[in-house]
């Protein structure tokens, strides 16, 4: 590494040479430029204001405070800091985390490698010398080997985009650039613009001062009372009991705070229960217990975030007086917590003031700024002051400030996020070789506690320099393989909360023409922490290392191919450490296989379930039977389980049986067909078929329409309901006017792809797929298309909907099914599903992104049954959707 040294550049400036130029002064650039300094670089900040702090420089409006209680939001890298500092409230003010600050900025003495007053205005990559150059707006360069933009996610204030603002005669004040002197507000008519968390924190305490406050609101938000004061007994005894292990578990949660998830799920509790659950969040006062504890599906799931939607509207009409304001205040355009929320201090009290108007930007759009105030579609506002608490340009905007970024090949940054950010775990972009991003898009930074996010990034980032130092090697580049795969798992993130159902600032909606995608990571602070140690485990994934002496490394790939929650399923598995299932013989399989079901969430309602028995072949065979909650009668989808002939029953597939119900709107009778190893080779395929006979030929009975059935099955009950489709075609009948095969045993070969890329580590094994057949069927028999279907006549079947999912050993014989069908002149649509295992459609509400597979699943068979798409009669008509429809903004890629 060079010393930190002075030179002269070909301008005739000064340019100064080190190893590592930070921008920005705030939480991140502090703790970077201390573990920097630490660990051996020369460093230099450079930083816009003339001091350190960061957001909490800059936000010095009126009520101003951190809404993540502070015993949480303050660094834990040094637990002697953590002793040297008390906080005296639960949310501490904007005065004192800046004073915190500075207290940090003077104790590991950064305050000397900062340079104040110095905004960066562009940075270019100089492939010769693989050097970064930054210039500055004061003249003094800085030549570079790494550039690290800790330049915030909420540090650009949006422009006010209202024509006149110049016009105006009395005085414009913007929340995120507050000036220092105190403003003076008493006497005066006052105009907020913004009622997001930075309006709604000040507009009370503006009231309280101002002669007249109007509150121009364009979209209501959702706030919650902070109950302000000293911090929670609770969490600090916590905090006290085991601090290290208290901050280890806010490293490896959801949000960056310790709280426990509730697996709850709303339709598991009462409506008072529910109202208990909600009481109590909104009494804690507390954003994350309000957004992660009330039930399990109230951030995954439209119609339970309706449930906590419908209390808050109760809590603003019960605030505020006047019914009309009420419902201008009341959010109705997003689902709860797709937005931020904000937590308040008397803010739906303060429009019961006699001094304070509220103005629905929606019924009287702003006009422009005129000399005397505000000129609306039908009036002018006349007022001495204008606050603007209209945001930022945020995640992507103090970054691309800094224009030009100029990468490998002379490429700009701005061009290469022109349809929106790109980033390798959003610290780093190809094209860019030595650049970091701490809390970048594609990160999970602001849907966190951020300063958990901070230290991490930072922890990684100077860790990654540190090794690079020790092995020889100068320059780091993500790779366009690592990148694009990167961005892919963003999108399947973004697919397991509702974020992308709100037009917000974390989807750039906010500025007007700015590429739209949710750009921080959803996927969770824990999670995310776990793969940016899994790309060091193996051996930078996703980076291309070079150095002058030493042999360039690349060891390319993605990071994550497995969906999302896929890959917490089997992480939770894995962890587990349990036996293979087929070492447990097939009564303790059974065992274990009920152990896991009585553990897993309870199905959602249908209209109706019932058990009971049909005449097999060879005795009564039980079947249960879900309705749905519509009127009758139904077609009926025959459905038989998984579990290798082997394990299960009528009711080991329940939730996806009701979920199954519920979106295709049909009857489901699940068939508990005999069991290997006492009833082998071909009793299961015998069941099946005379099930399915003795269904259709007692449809009416069972609510159904007569006439038809289709069949359904998952895994060997896939296959089951192939070869009853085979049975029922060559044997009279009954008619089938679908199948839905879902994963499906097809073919007693082994040596396909799948078979071999995927034989361990996705749930679903290899050897316990040879046990499966060893105890069903001998081989002498396993041609035999009633359990082999792919080797039978295909020609004249029903049409076929066929799922396979790309991470299962089945998957190969499932898409061959599905081709020879097609070849064979059977209409065949497949699904193939990316990410996904075995079990990603029947681990109902734990593979949340299992959802859009049974969504098209479900709408296969009601095309099978010849009914509408969901949502349409019968007769044409349309059925009202069960909640709003909501404008929903793309996900990343
Ligand atoms: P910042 O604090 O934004 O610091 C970035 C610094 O970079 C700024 O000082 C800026 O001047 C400087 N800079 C940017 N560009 C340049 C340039 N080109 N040249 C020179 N300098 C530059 N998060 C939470 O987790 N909990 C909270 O309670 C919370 N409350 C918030 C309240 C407000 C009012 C706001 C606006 C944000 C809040 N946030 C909160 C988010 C907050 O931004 C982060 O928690 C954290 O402070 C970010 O620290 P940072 O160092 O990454 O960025
Ligand atoms: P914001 O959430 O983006 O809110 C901006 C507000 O201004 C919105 O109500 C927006 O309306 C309105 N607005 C923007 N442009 C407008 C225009 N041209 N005309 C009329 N109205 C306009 O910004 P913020 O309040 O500064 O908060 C940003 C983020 O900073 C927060 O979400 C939070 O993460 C952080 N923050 C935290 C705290 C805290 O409590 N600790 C406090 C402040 C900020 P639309 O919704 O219609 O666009």
């Amino acid at each position: 590494m060079v010393a930190a040294s002075v030179s002269r550049a070909t301008s005739g400036c000064t340019t100064q040479q080190v190893d590592v130029a930070l921008v920005g002064a705030g939480f991140a650039g502090l703790y970077l430029l201390h573990r920097l300094r630490k660990d051996g670089f020369t460093t230099v900040a450079l930083e816009e204001a003339d001091d350190v702090g960061g957001t909490w420089y800059w936000n010095r409006y009126p009520g101003a405070r951190c809404d993540i209680q502070t015993i949480d939001y303050c660094y834990t890298f040094d637990p002697e800091l953590e002793s040297a500092w008390n906080w005296s409230e639960k949310y501490a003010t904007q005065p004192e985390i800046l004073r915190y600050l500075g207290f940090v900025a003077d104790r590991y003495d950064l305050r000397r490698d900062i340079r104040f007053c110095t905004k960066v205005k562009a940075a270019t990559w100089d492939q010769a010398s693989e050097r970064w150059l930054i210039t500055t707006d004061n003249d003094a360069a800085v030549s570079c080997r790494y550039y690290i933009m800790a330049t915030g996610c909420l540090s650009s204030p949006k422009p006010p985009e209202i024509d006149g603002v110049k016009d105006f005669e009395g005085e414009v004040y913007y929340t995120g650039r507050w000036p220092h002197e105190e403003v003076k507000f008493a006497g005066k008519r006052v105009a907020v613009i913004g009622t997001g968390s930075s309006g709604i924190q000040a507009i009370p305490l503006i009231a309280e001062q101002a002669a007249q406050l109007t509150v121009l609101q364009r979209t209501p938000n959702f706030a919650l009372p902070a109950h302000n004061g000293p911090a929670p007994a609770d969490r600090v005894a916590l905090l006290e009991g085991d601090r290290a292990g208290y901050r280890e578990q806010a490293r490896w949660s959801g949000a960056g705070v310790p709280l426990q998830l509730t697996t709850v799920f709303s339709w598991q509790l009462s409506a008072a229960e529910r109202l208990e659950r909600f009481e109590n969040a909104w009494a804690a006062g507390d954003l994350v217990c309000m957004l992660r504890q009330l039930w399990a599906d109230q951030g995954v799931d439209v119609d339970g975030n309706a449930l906590v939607v419908e209390l808050f509207r109760d809590k603003i009409r019960a605030t505020v007086r006047d019914p009309e304001i009420a419902a201008s205040l009341i959010p109705y355009d997003h689902p709860f917590g797709a937005k931020r929320p904000c937590l308040d201090t008397n803010y739906y009290a303060t429009f019961n003031r006699p001094n304070v108007t509220l103005v629905n930007l929606r019924q009287e759009p702003i006009k422009s700024i005129v000399a005397s105030g505000i000129e609306t579609d039908k009036r002018t506002l006349e007022v001495d002051i204008i606050v603007f608490a209209t945001g930022f340009d945020a995640m992507t905007g103090a970054i691309m400030a800094v224009h030009p970024i100029k990468g490998r090949d002379g490429k700009s940054l701005s061009d290469v996020w022109a349809n929106g950010p790109q980033s390798y775990l959003g610290l780093t972009v190809a094209g860019f070789p030595n650049l970091f991003m701490i809390t970048g898009p594609g990160s999970p930074s602001v849907l966190s506690n951020m300063v958990v996010s901070i230290e991490q990034h930072v922890d990684w980032a100077v860790n990654l320099l540190i090794a690079m130092r020790e092995a020889g090697f100068t320059t780091f580049e993500a790779t366009k393989t690592a990148q694009h795969g990167w961005t892919r798992h963003m999108a399947d993130c973004s697919t397991l909360t509702l974020h992308r159902l709100a037009n917000t600032w974390y989807t750039g909606a906010n500025v007007p023409g700015k590429a739209q995608g949710v750009m921080p990571y959803t996927g969770g602070v824990g999670p995310y922490r776990g793969i940016c140690d899994e790309v060091v485990s193996r051996g930078m994934l996703g980076f291309r290392l070079t150095g002058p002496n030493v042999a360039e490394q690349c060891n390319d790939g993605e990071i994550v191919r497995l969906q999302p929650d896929v890959r917490l399923v089997l992480k939770k598995l894995e962890e587990m450490k349990l036996a293979p299932v087929e070492s447990l013989g097939a009564q303790g399989a059974r065992d274990f296989v009920a152990e896991l079901n009585a553990d897993r969430p309870a199905g959602r309602p249908v209209g109706d379930v019932a058990d009971g028995t049909l005449p097999g072949t060879d005795g009564p065979l039980p079947y249960r039977l879900y309705r749905p909650a519509t009127p009758g009668p139904h077609p009926i989808v025959v459905y038989f389980h998984g579990g290798g002939w082997v394990l299960g029953d009528q009711q080991s597939d329940d939730p996806y049986c009701r979920d199954m119900c519920r979106r295709s709107g049909m009857i489901f009778v699940s068939i508990g067909y005999r069991h290997a190893p006492e009833h082998r080779f071909p009793t299961a395929a015998e069941d099946g078929y005379a099930a399915t006979r003795w269904i259709a030929e007692h449809a009416a009975e069972l609510g159904g329409l007569p006439g038809s059935v289709l069949v359904a099955g998952w895994s060997a009950g896939g296959n089951i309901a192939a070869v009853t489709c085979q049975l029922a075609r060559d044997r009279g009948g009954p008619h089938i006017a679908g199948q839905l095969l879902v994963c499906p045993v097809t073919d007693c070969t082994f040596d396909r792809s799948s078979y071999n890329g995927y034989a361990t580590g996705y749930f679903l094994t290899r050897s316990l797929m040879y046990w499966f057949w060893d105890l069903y069927c001998s081989p002498a028999d396993r041609t035999d298309p009633r359990v082999s279907p792919l080797r039978g006549k295909l020609g004249g079947l029903p049409p076929a909907f066929v799922v396979t999912c790309e991470f299962d050993p089945l998957r190969d014989e499932g898409i061959a099914y599905g081709d020879a069908l097609a070849a064979a002149g059977v209409p065949v649509e497949q699904l193939k599903a990316r990410g996904h295992i075995h079990t990603s459609f029947t681990m109902v509400d734990v593979v949340i992104t299992g959802v859009s597979g049974r969504v098209q699943m479900a709408e296969a068979l009601r095309r099978l049954a010849g009914l509408p798409p969901e949502g349409k009669q019968v007769d044409g008509s349309v059925r009202p959707a069960r909640t709003a429809p909501l404008k929903i903004a793309a996900a990343a890629d």
